[in-house]
């Protein structure tokens, strides 16, 4: 079972100089009694806070590489505990929000800290400290006082600013960051290894990255995820949330097709709103404006249809085709029609287009369809085709 496996230092990515701070006072056998872990969600000080209380509460640690055993008596009773109820006899774990009622809360402070010693140490995690009551935290504060020296309380908290600043001050304060780009490249890759995703590809991986927001948890959190329900790639691409290389080749590559071309855009706006697929493109076109410098690695279709066909003109004048429409009022058939003038006529379409908006702006029509109509009324080339 995955949730019952014990976590090391070693295993953690990123907050290197706070995880190291942290190994050193373990190793000095000086560790504060009372530890504040500072940070955004997912950042790992939960994790943290549980590698430090296995450590020592262990019978034997390992103190070349400053890790809990993980075989004792005492660290197998702490990996079940902590994967299940987080009350333990040498660890106990609880999540300050869920404790409600204030006699139910002033109980629970009262029975964490009432613990003298007899049995070695024993450490208290105390997650998001910050949502017990001004006057819990006061009684929190009253309470360190009387700590036995074999007690240990490590709170952790995503909101330091709600906490009473007395207590904080109190405390020795660790703060824990997102990953840095390099680090989320190193955990994605272990992840994707890990889970045995080998089949994605770097725009995959890419989205990954940006929908993890290099929060570590969340990243592993997806990664897992799409280990575990083994999406197809269309599948992974509207998880992940983004249109596909190949959504747009389909475009791009029928252009000489109009009614096809124009049922293939208006699929996509269908599907997706006018913000998200202008973002989109514009990332494709950028793309596309790498690979013909081979920077990064594109599909198959892509390097096979489209890049060989297009120079680098023609796509930087699709680019600028985008650019031309403000992202506030983006009319996405226009772009589109622009970009298929630009790849049909090699940009002469470009000045029928600017034609056609003047026209549509003084008669003041907004509506999709209207616009497309005419658009397809317009253009003298599809007129040509469809009679
Ligand atoms: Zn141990």
């Amino acid at each position: 079972m995955q949730s019952s496996q014990m976590i090391k230092f070693s295993e953690l990515i990123g907050n290197t100089n706070t995880i190291s701070l942290q190994k050193k006072a373990l190793l000095s056998g000086r560790y504060p009694h009372f530890v504040l872990n500072t940070g955004p969600m997912g950042t790992g000080k939960t994790s943290v806070s549980q590698i430090v209380a296995m450590y020592l509460t262990c019978e034997s640690p390992d103190k070349k590489y400053i890790e809990p055993c993980g075989e004792c008596r005492i660290c197998k009773q702490n990996i079940n505990i902590l994967s299940t109820t987080g009350i333990g006899n040498y660890i106990v774990k609880k999540n300050m929000g869920s404790i409600e009622a204030n006699k139910e809360m002033s109980d629970t402070i009262r029975e964490i800290f009432a613990y003298k010693a007899g049995i070695g140490n024993k450490v208290f995690i105390l997650e998001e400290i910050h949502l017990l009551s001004t006057l819990s935290q006061g009684m929190i504060l009253e309470e360190l006082g009387r700590l036995d020296e074999h007690c240990y309380v490590i709170a952790c908290s995503t909101r330091p600013l709600d906490i009473l600043p007395e207590l904080k001050n109190r405390a020795i304060s660790f703060s824990f960051n997102i990953l840095n780009h390099s680090e989320s490249l190193i955990l994605l890759d272990r992840e994707l290894k890990r889970n045995k995703l080998n089949k994605l590809g770097k725009e995959e991986e890419e989205f990954i990255l940006k929908a993890s927001k290099n929060i570590p948890r969340t990243l592993v959190n997806t990664v897992q995820f799409l280990a575990s329900s083994q999406p197809t790639i269309e599948e992974l691409h509207s998880f992940l949330g983004y249109i596909s290389q190949e959504v747009f080749l389909e475009i791009f590559m029928n252009t000489k097709d109009p009614s096809y071309f124009l049922q293939s855009v208006s699929n996509l706006v269908d599907k997706y709103s006018y913000e998200f697929i202008y973002e989109q493109l514009q990332q494709f076109v950028l793309y596309w404006m790498f690979s013909i410098f081979n920077v990064g690695e594109f599909s198959e279709t892509f390097n096979r249809c489209l890049k060989p066909a297009i120079d680098f003109k023609t796509v930087r004048r699709i680019r600028e085709c985008i650019r031309q429409y403000p992202r506030s009022s983006v009319d996405l058939e226009m772009i589109f029609w622009d970009i298929k003038n630009v790849l049909d006529n090699r940009g002469e379409g470009s000045k029928v287009m600017n034609q056609v908006k003047i026209a549509d702006d003084n008669r003041n029509i907004t509506g999709t369809q209207d616009t497309m109509q005419k658009l397809t009324a317009f253009n003298p080339k599809s007129a040509k085709l469809g009679g």
